[in-house]
C-alpha cells in the first residue's frame, strides 16, 4: 500500500514485470476499435512484421484522418501520429478501414452492395492517405481494408498519376 502525492492510497493489484527498454516502432497503426477484427488485426501485423506497433485504435479507424466527425477528431489523430515518431523513431503508418463499421452506419448504408462498401472505402482509404502524407511526407504509408474474409491492400499509391488512375480503376485492391 502506497500514498500517493495527493493523498489517495494505492495498491498493487496485478504483479507484472514490464520491459524499460526503449523501442523503435515499427509501424503507427490506426484502426477501428470493432472487437471482431481484433484476432485478425493481431494476425496481419505479425505477417507485414509489425511488432512493435503504436496503435491508435478509435473507433472508425482511418475515418478519423478521411472524413473526421469533427475536424479537433483529424489533429488529434494527426498528433498522436506526429508524437509516435518523435519518441519511437516511426517512418511507417499502416491505415485501416473495415467492412460493417459502425461509424459509417455498417452495411446497412450500403444496401447489401459489398462492391459500393469497398469503393466507398478505398475512396476514403486514398483520402486519408493524402491528408497524412501532406503533413508527413517522408513517411510510408500503407492502406489496407479489413472484411470477414480477410485483409486487402490498397495499391496504387506510387504517384499522383498512380492516385488519380486509381480513382478510376476498379481493381487496385489485392487480398493478403
Ligand atoms: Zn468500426
Amino acid at each position: 500500500m502506497r500514498r500517493s502525492q495527493s493523498g489517495f492510497l494505492v495498491k498493487r493489484v496485478l504483479f507484472f514485470r514490464s520491459s524499460e527498454q526503449k523501442y523503435h516502432c515499427d509501424a503507427v497503426v490506426v484502426a477501428c476499435f470493432d472487437h471482431r477484427f481484433d484476432l485478425v488485426l493481431r494476425k496481419f501485423l505479425k505477417r507485414i512484421r509489425v511488432v512493435n506497433p503504436d496503435p491508435i485504435i478509435v473507433a472508425g479507424g482511418a475515418k478519423s484522418l478521411a472524413s473526421p466527425e469533427h475536424e479537433a477528431d483529424r489533429d488529434f489523430l494527426i498528433d498522436q501520429v506526429g508524437k509516435s515518431i518523435r519518441l519511437h523513431g516511426t517512418d511507417r503508418v499502416v491505415l485501416m478501414l473495415h467492412a460493417d463499421c459502425g461509424a459509417y452506419g455498417g452495411h446497412g448504408v450500403f444496401k447489401g452492395d459489398e462492391n459500393a462498401e469497398v469503393i466507398h472505402h478505398r475512396n476514403e482509404l486514398r483520402r486519408a492517405y493524402s491528408v497524412l502524407m501532406g503533413k508527413f511526407p517522408h513517411l510510408a504509408v500503407e492502406c489496407y481494408f479489413v472484411d470477414f474474409a480477410g485483409v486487402w491492400k490498397l495499391d496504387s499509391f506510387g504517384s499522383p498519376e498512380a492516385l488519380a488512375d486509381a480513382a478510376t480503376s476498379a481493381a487496385s485492391v489485392t487480398q493478403l
